[in-house]
Formats: structure tokens, sequence, C-alpha cells
């Protein structure tokens, strides 16, 4: 997509720390999201910069062990409301060779569209 070359070089340069991220921001609602489902222990909300028709992430509220599978349970259930019936890909991008930008776990659902193999 046109930001891929822009979220590689964030990639890049990003940073785990104990600094709070975007996201904390998007989860006490300091900054605005188009949130599309929240429970106690997590948010799914839509990517600010879609790399396909239907482009959301799922992320906990806090970095829990355990809270994979139910991230797997809201993507699925998200992604059922978005009728992504042909399907969807699901990726986690970790640190800067796997083009993570934002330190704080979250799933990416992508669908509406083919997805090619191998990703860039
Ligand atoms: P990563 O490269 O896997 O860390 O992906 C971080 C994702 O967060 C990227 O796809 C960004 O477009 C997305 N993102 C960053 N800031 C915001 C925001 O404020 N709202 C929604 N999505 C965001």
């Amino acid at each position: 997509g046109s930001s891929g070359g822009d979220e590689v070089s964030k990639a890049q340069t990003a940073q785990p720390s104990a600094q709070p991220t975007i996201f904390s921001k998007i989860i006490d609602k300091t900054i605005p999201a188009d949130i599309l489902y929240e429970d106690d222990q997590c948010l799914a909300f839509s990517d600010v910069s879609p790399e396909a028709p239907v482009h959301f992430l799922v992320i906990p509220k806090k970095p829990l062990t355990g809270l994979l599978g139910h991230l797997l349970l809201v993507a699925k259930k998200v992604a059922d409301q978005k009728k992504l019936e042909k399907g969807y890909r699901i990726v986690i991008n970790n640190g800067p060779d796997g083009a993570q930008s934002v330190y704080h776990l979250h799933l990416h659902i992508m669908g509406g569209r083919q997805m090619t193999w191998p990703p860039g």
C-alpha cells in the first residue's frame, strides 16, 4: 500500500519502552478511534491507515498472559460483523524486522480483498 514504506521506516526506529503508546490513549478515550468492540479485557478499532478494505486491530487493555485466545475470538466476532465470509488474514508484527511500529500487542485483521503470499 501507499503507506507501507512509511510503516517500515517507523518500525525501524520504534522501540519497546515503559512509556504509554498511542494505543493507551485510544483505550482511555483521550484520542478518538472507530471502536468496533469493547469489553473489560480488550478493544477492537479500525486501523487509521488501512491496507485492505477492512483493516482493524484487536488489542488487550493490559498485556496479560493467556489473552491471545480471547483476542482471537474477538477477531472472529468482529470479522463476522464485518461480513468477511470469504476469509481474512490475522497478522502480528513483531520487532523491527516484523515491521512493528506500536509496542502494544495487537492483532491486525485484514479482509475484503484477495491477500497474496508471501507478505512484503
Ligand atoms: P504495527 O506495525 O504492527 O505496530 O502496526 C501498528 C498499526 O497501528 C498500523 O497499522 C497503524 O496504521 C495503526 N495505528 C497507529 N496509530 C493509530 C491510531 O491512532 N488509530 C488507529 N490505528 C493506528
